[in-house]
């Protein structure tokens, strides 16, 4: 009980006090053998009835009284006794001067930790209102204090909208019972109030502390020692936090990550991370599941159909489900560019965007439309540090617990997108050490790839996570079907160049270069794997075996190319920005890596494109040094 003096409002200054309580009192405000200012409300044979507050009254026995009593009248009266069934009786205190002082009810907060000791107690609970979802019966407020997010279950009538002036984001006051629901917990809502002024802001405060504290990531020890990594660390420590906090938010995350095998093995383990923080943050068990979406991202880039679905998506949450609007995690995928239009369509809503990624970026048009970015690039370093393998330190930021199981996952980033990093070997060894060799990493290298291929536009959770081998409970079947889908894969390669192989157009450059061409629109299957860019490569791979020499190889279709090039030094993003000027309606864009990537252009055009394409690689240097760098993705 918190007591106020309201002043004096006796009829002089006496020395008693008489305390008053705030009409939202309850009997756990009361103390014995202390005097309350009550009013009548009643007048029985036996007595008056008084009121001390809304919810505080009882009965004062005639035995007790003197004089004569009207409805409404004041009287100072102690508690004499409450009975088993909680009526109470007061009797009168005989004061003559008193000062009155206000007693405010006791809000004792009980913490959302703590509502599992207090099931079927009425509690109060302070905190940010973070969703708002109306079921077919009671509303559900999720509300966010300093230890986790509890649904707050308020029933209005069936379907109908309960204290329809409270939002996401009001700082409520929650009085009610935590019950068990299932497995979790729920509080049924006995009063909710939006806080105002002093009380909103100190709770803010207090809020706001507690998120700061709790989004801290945690310190682990990296799996290999890796300078390199050292530069990028701080940044991904930052976006460690952004993700912890914007959990702790109750904001959705909607993860975009290049649809290859380094792209899942990066976000395979930050979605676990993310899902396993949400389950502890969370009471609802169901909120893992409806906070946190993977989905893949067929180009090198954000596309505008990708980014236009996503926001309808969010859009959608936020009417049906009362969600905030989410944060966009970008993955391998991201840095560039051609990016742009694609986060320009965000910026229009409240969507902060986060990337980490190893393409080379264009830091200067994305970095003002992003929240965090890290990238090698923008550290002396490239792409041989790929997404997967920063983001198995990212996971383990979030989630330290994960570790034993991610293992093998950055060796299996690195041969995914060949990596020449210094410390593919120090991961090759990691990975071996839990009976992951080289070749049955190659297989699950190629296995993924085969099955983002067929997942098309699904993010095949289970699926890919039993082919990762991460929380995954049938090493059998995992081993059968890495088994079967790198068969499959490599079967369905050989028959690809089967067919390509013989169509190949060779021609030895000036700088001594070979260059391959082929036209894989008419001389390669369509619509099944590999696709144009896998086909290209497999070809590209099997000539620099034959030839042990530089080679650039071509894949074109109606409206596209795709290049691939070993111990050239070319600069495919340069290539395309003078391809640009130099032919004129020829709608020529794209990028990529530096060595290896794809330019779009329109039909009538590509002879043209081409051709000056070509002139372009026949000017380009020779670098041996370059020749085993060349990563894979595209
Ligand atoms: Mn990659």
């Amino acid at each position: 009980m918190t007591r106020e003096s309201a002043g004096d409002t006796g009829t002089d200054d006496g020395d008693s006090v008489v305390y008053d309580l705030d009409s939202d009192c309850t009997a756990d405000d009361l103390e014995r053998g202390t005097p309350y200012l009550a009013e009548i409300n009643g007048i029985v044979d036996y007595g008056v009835f008084v009121d001390l507050s809304d919810s505080v009254s009882g009965l004062v026995h005639e035995s007790v009284l003197e004089g004569t009593f009207a409805v409404g009248d004041e009287l100072v009266v102690e508690l004499e006794s409450v009975r088993d069934n909680g009526d109470m009786a007061f009797e009168p205190v005989d004061v003559d001067d008193y000062t009155v002082e206000s007693v405010s009810h006791d809000y004792s907060l009980t913490g959302t930790d703590r509502l599992e000791a207090n099931l079927g107690d009425q509690i109060h609970l302070e905190g940010e209102v973070v969703q708002v979802k109306q079921t077919g019966g009671p509303t559900i407020f999720h509300v966010a204090d300093e230890d986790g997010v509890v649904p707050c279950a308020a029933f209005e009538e069936a379907g109908v909208r309960a204290y329809p002036q409270v939002e996401v984001g009001d700082v409520v006051r929650v009085t009610g019972t935590p019950e068990h629901r299932e497995e979790s917990v729920q509080v049924e809502v006995d009063g909710l109030s939006t806080l105002e002024g002093e009380d909103a802001e100190a709770a803010r405060e207090r809020l706001e502390e507690a998120i700061e504290t709790r989004s801290e990531p945690l310190d682990v020890e990296p799996l290999i020692d890796w300078p390199a990594f050292e530069k990028l660390r701080p940044n991904l420590r930052e976006v460690a936090q952004l993700l912890r906090r914007t959990v702790l938010e109750g904001r959705p995350i909607r993860i975009r990550h290049h649809a290859d095998g380094d792209g899942m093995c990066a976000a395979v383990p930050v979605q676990i991370a993310l899902e396993r923080f949400i389950g502890e943050v969370h009471e609802d068990p169901e909120a893992p599941r409806h906070l946190i979406k993977r989905l893949p991202a067929k180009a090198p880039f954000y596309e505008m159909e990708d980014a236009t679905r996503d926001l309808n998506f969010a859009l959608e949450d936020r009417e049906k489900h009362g969600q905030q609007l989410p944060l966009l995690l970008m993955l391998d995928n991201g840095s560039t560019a051609e990016d742009v239009p694609a986060y320009e369509t965000l910026a229009h809503y409240d969507i902060p965007i986060a990337v980490v990624d190893h393409h080379h970026p264009d830091p200067d048009a994305v970095e003002e439309l992003l929240d965090a970015h890290v990238n090698p690039y923008l550290h002396d370093e490239d792409y041989r540090i790929t997404t997967g393998m920063l983001c198995v330190e990212l996971a383990r930021m979030i989630d330290p617990d994960l570790g034993e199981e991610l293992r093998h996952v950055p060796a299996v980033a690195g041969l995914s997108d060949r990596s020449k990093a210094d410390a593919m070997e120090d991961y090759l060894a990691l990975a071996a050490e839990e009976g992951y060799d080289e070749d049955r990493l190659q297989d699950l290298s190629e296995a993924l790839d085969y099955a983002a291929f067929w997942l098309r536009y699904n993010s095949g959770d289970q699926l890919v996570q039993d082919l990762l081998q991460i929380d995954s409970d049938d090493e059998q079947r995992h081993r059968e079907l890495v088994d079967f889908f790198a068969d499959r894969a490599r079967e369905e390669v050989d028959e690809q160049l089967e067919a390509a192989m013989p169509h190949l157009e060779h021609e030895n450059l000036d700088n001594g270069a070979h260059l391959y061409r082929i036209d894989v629109e008419n001389f390669a299957h369509r619509f099944t794997y590999p696709a144009p860019g896998k086909t290209t490569g497999e070809i590209h791979d099997r000539k620099i075996e034959e030839t042990g020499d530089p080679v650039i190889t071509v894949g074109y279709g109606p409206d596209f190319a795709v290049l691939r090039s070993d111990g050239v030094r070319l600069d495919i993003p340069q290539m395309v920005s003078e391809l640009e000027e130099e032919v004129p309606g020829g709608g020529v864009s794209g990028g990529g890596h530096l060595v290896v990537g794809s330019i779009k252009f329109v039909k009538g055009k590509r002879e043209e494109v081409i051709d000056a394409l070509v002139e372009k690689m026949e000017d380009a240097e020779i670098d041996e040094a370059l020749s085993s760098a060349a990563p894979i993705d595209d």
